[in-house]
């Protein structure tokens, strides 16, 4: 093994990002870059064209994730990407930075240190932000054979057209699903930006990640009484929004109490009858609660729950919950996060440890495949947003130490 890896330049960095972000990229800015669309057709052919002068050999599977691999020694694979959609009107780092440091990445290696010991492979992966089908991590959960069957025809876009028709539609087989799941996976590394502001707040160019934060999800509904606005006295209302707006106030509050890097959000709210002159009788609206160690996460969750109850009870309201997910907190391999710890200490780049407080593939990666993730550092701590960036510097050496981890898993 040589001593040490390639070198990726910011000029290197700045020109990928520019090429690749304007495919998608709309007239008042933003990218819409969605699953099977003409924008995702055309940004994973730019891909598959700078993998193809990298003299990789390039594979799309049965549901559209692209590849690049460098044949090595052993077939057994260390794999390296990020995924190629976005959420509408996003920006240019989420998912396509960690593909094109992948490329950066393998195509530096390939030029410096040729053929690896462990085969080398990049990937786009097609869809993770759940923007066009609700069908979310479908490229990861196609590699890992966590696709259902009766998905192709249940998950349906704002037209409704069925994924397998979309599939069909760009050229995909989706009766062959099953042929993306892979066995010869050793590793998944994926660099993503940090879509917060840890980084860029504490001046640190590189995150590494312990944990993927754990999340649960759930409806509240309260049902009080719809009276006139003008004729009901105060003291005999049953108005759900004022049980509701306490609610999320006290939970709010209770979560805050137990400092970072707990968070919740109450992100809709559905208040009915919604008039003017009505006292609101029926609200709705959601809790998502997030927390990397499970049993606090659970704690907080029966606390909030317990909270809404008393609540609805001193004013005489009924209360429901509906869970719409509880997804376990993701713990990143061992092995492999020490690899890319001792490859950035080699960089010379100076990095943190730090939870992720966003889901990503790699959390389902991390469920079949030894898997870990590079943070860098998204500016302002923007993201979902074409506000989004991160500096040519910042990625260049987040790509760097990219290779140099890859260099120590593949070579
Ligand atoms: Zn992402």
């Amino acid at each position: 093994m040589a001593d040490v890896g390639p070198t990726i330049t910011p000029a290197e960095m700045a020109d990928l990002v520019e090429s690749l972000g304007t495919i998608g990229e709309q007239p008042g800015g933003g990218i819409i870059r969605h699953v099977y669309d003409p924008a995702w057709c055309a940004a994973r052919e730019q891909v598959a064209t700078w993998m193809r002068e990298a003299s990789l050999e390039v594979r799309e599977d049965a549901v559209g994730n692209l590849f690049g691999r460098l044949e090595g020694d052993s077939p057994r694979t260390i794999l390296t990407g990020s995924h190629i959609d976005t959420v509408i009107l996003g920006g240019r780092y989420d998912g396509g930075l960690g593909i094109l440091s992948a490329l950066a990445a393998v195509r530096g290696l390939k030029q410096h240190l040729g053929k690896p010991r462990k085969s080398l492979e990049m990937v786009a992966l097609c869809e993770e932000e759940d923007s066009r089908f609700h069908g979310n991590f479908w490229g990861t959960r196609g590699i890992l054979g966590l696709i259902g069957p009766e998905e192709l025809e249940a998950h349906t876009d704002a037209n409704g057209m069925t994924i397998a028709d979309a599939m069909r539609e760009v050229g995909l087989a989706p009766d062959r699903f099953r042929d993306s799941v892979r066995t010869d996976l050793d590793a998944f590394v994926e660099l993503h930006i940090e879509q917060g502001r840890i980084l860029f707040d504490e001046h640190v160019p590189l995150g590494i990640v312990d944990t993927i934060t754990g999340l649960y999800r759930f409806r509240v509904t309260l049902e009080g009484r719809t009276d006139h606005a003008g004729t009901t006295p105060m003291d005999l209302r049953r108005d759900a929004l004022q049980a509701a707006a306490e609610f999320a106030t006290r939970m709010t509050r209770l979560v805050a109490d137990v400092g970072r890097p707990a968070v919740v959000t109450n992100g809709w709210w559905d208040v009915r009858p919604g008039a003017w002159n009505i006292v609101p009788g029926h609200v709705e609206f959601s809790v998502d609660l997030r927390h990397p160690d499970e049993a606090i996460k659970q704690r907080l969750a029966a606390d909030i729950r317990q909270l809404g109850q008393d609540i609805a009870a001193q004013r005489g309201i009924a209360i429901a919950y509906d869970i719409a997910s509880d997804v376990l907190p993701m713990a990143m391999h061992p092995s492999i996060k020490a690899e890319l710890q001792a490859a950035a200490d080699r960089c010379n780049v100076k990095w943190m440890p730090m939870v992720s407080g966003a889901g990503h593939d790699s959390q389902v990666m991390a469920s079949g495949v030894p898997t870990a993730m590079l943070f860098v550092p998204s500016v302002d701590g923007r993201s979902h947003s074409a506000a989004e960036y991160t500096s040519p510097e910042d990625a260049a050496r987040g790509a760097t130490v990219l290779a140099e981890a890859l260099r120590g898993l593949a070579y």
